[in-house]
């Protein structure tokens, strides 16, 4: 069969699916809208068994789980396709240009809550999936993982995947979400890890009279202030000992790759609303955001901030941090480090306490194996363009929770538009990209 017409009957097929997957208002991040969610599970099932996969749900990890599986030969590699049918709440009130649960064509791109996040990607891989199996061009056997809480922070899903390792045993783990940077195919190849802590400094037990002590008796506030100050130079890189320790060094290929992102520094200043950036040795953007660690007061709490002023010296001061850390670096370690910063600069007539609350670790995807490599070399015919490999600077547990459960390499490759507007008004997938998606979908799995 022609290729193109190939293409586009998948195209076809593909629109009248996500019309019926669009209207499903599966918001997991509300309860109203439980009997959706367990529709849009039910529709998925049903569609995978018309389909002649073997399909069912799973209960018991909060909202359904789909799993899909079209096995054909053992000698044959298996491919787990992860993806989520939950998406994030929307209202026509909010200021969309139409319903956004009923797929609207505009301006050349799918208009709905979901287009691209991800019913519209994930949707690309089982549309093409579908066909190749009715034409008999699969070169691979399939699991479909679709889960229903990944905009509530799937908060079971890393006890469901340890649980669950035989049936989700695999080759390769690819995944669809997401959106391409700098309008050329991106392979997403590092997340950094998080975690947030609280420091709390004390001098004593009550604010005292300005005017009586002022000057003589500890200020908290003055004490947080300065050991803040000591946590970074001017050009942000952090001062704190042997923090850069497990930063894994960064070689020339990897920053040529980053320094051939387009980075437009006007677009960076309007976007973000700061009048200049901060990065620190000849480092790029993509190179400090993916592979160096941050640490981020991200608020303080202390003294009184009410109308007009009350002139007394505060007792208490809090700092929330929020910590991003990568390659061989753990959070506990870092944690550490940070502790004995405080321990060493605090002045010796204060207290403090420091706690952590929740982490992940970071990713680093291996780029060398035959998964990434057909990846790249699919996205670069589909594209013709050179592949881009980002280091995120955002965290994604459930990538930790995949690569240390299965072992197996993940491919993570976005295919919607940059301007796709996930989570906000009109959320569109660019048609153009999405025909792009759909060849790459194809050979992937047809080769
Ligand atoms: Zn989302």
């Amino acid at each position: 069969m022609d290729k193109q017409i190939f293409i586009s009957e998948i195209f076809q097929e593909y629109k009248k699916l996500l019309e019926e997957f669009i209207k499903f208002k599966s918001v997991s991040t509300n309860q109203e809208y439980q009997n959706d969610i367990n529709s849009t599970a039910d529709w998925l099932n049903q569609l995978f068994k018309s389909n002649n996969f073997k399909s069912k749900l799973i209960t018991g990890y909060d909202n359904p789980l789909v799993f899909a599986e079209f096995y054909q030969d053992k000698n044959l590699p298996t491919v787990l396709i992860y993806g989520h049918y939950d998406v994030q709440p929307a209202d026509i009130n909010d200021g969309w240009s139409s319903d956004p649960f009923t797929l609207t064509i505009s301006n050349n791109r799918i208009i709905a809550r979901g287009a691209v996040d991800n019913k519209g990607q994930v949707l690309i891989h089982i549309a093409t999936i579908f066909k190749l199996i009715q034409t008999n061009q699969l070169k691979y056997n399939v699991k479909f993982l679709i889960e229903g809480n990944e905009e509530s922070g799937s908060p079971n899903i890393e006890r469901f995947i340890e649980e669950n390792k035989e049936l989700l045993s695999c080759d390769s783990v690819l995944i669809s979400d997401g959106e391409m940077s700098a309008k050329r195919p991106n392979i997403e190849v590092g997340f950094r890890g998080t975690f947030n802590a609280t420091l709390q400094i004390t001098v004593g037990s009550q604010d005292l009279h300005s005017g009586i002590y002022g000057s003589t008796a500890p200020n908290a506030i003055h004490i947080l202030a300065n050991l803040i100050s000591k946590i970074h130079d001017e050009h942000n890189r952090i001062l704190i000992p042997n923090y850069y320790e497990n930063v894994d060094d960064i070689n020339d290929e990897i920053r040529q790759n980053n320094t051939n992102i387009p980075f437009d520094i006007e677009e960076y200043k309007r976007i973000t609303t700061r009048k200049d950036i901060i990065l620190f040795d000849g480092n790029d953007f993509y190179t400090q955001t993916g592979l160096y660690p941050c640490i981020e007061v991200t608020g303080i709490i202390g003294g009184y901030t009410g109308e007009g002023y009350k002139n007394a010296i505060p007792h208490k001061a809090t700092a929330k941090i929020n910590f991003r850390l990568v390659s061989h670096q753990r959070a506990q370690e870092l944690f550490d480090k940070f502790n004995n910063f405080i321990k060493t600069n605090i002045p010796p007539y204060a207290d403090f306490t420091f706690e952590m609350d929740g982490s992940n670790e970071a990713l680093k995807i291996d780029i060398n194996n035959k998964y990434i490599d057909h990846a790249r070399s699919v996205l670069e015919e589909v594209w013709g363009e050179k592949v881009i490999y980002k280091y995120v600077g955002g965290s994604l547990p459930i990538t930790n929770y995949f690569y240390n459960s299965l072992k197996a390499p993940l491919v993570m490759i976005p295919l919607a538009n940059e301007d796709c507007n996930m989570h906000g008004v009109d959320e569109n997938f660019d048609i153009e990209y999405l025909i792009k998606g759909i060849k790459f979908s194809v050979n992937f799995f047809s080769k």
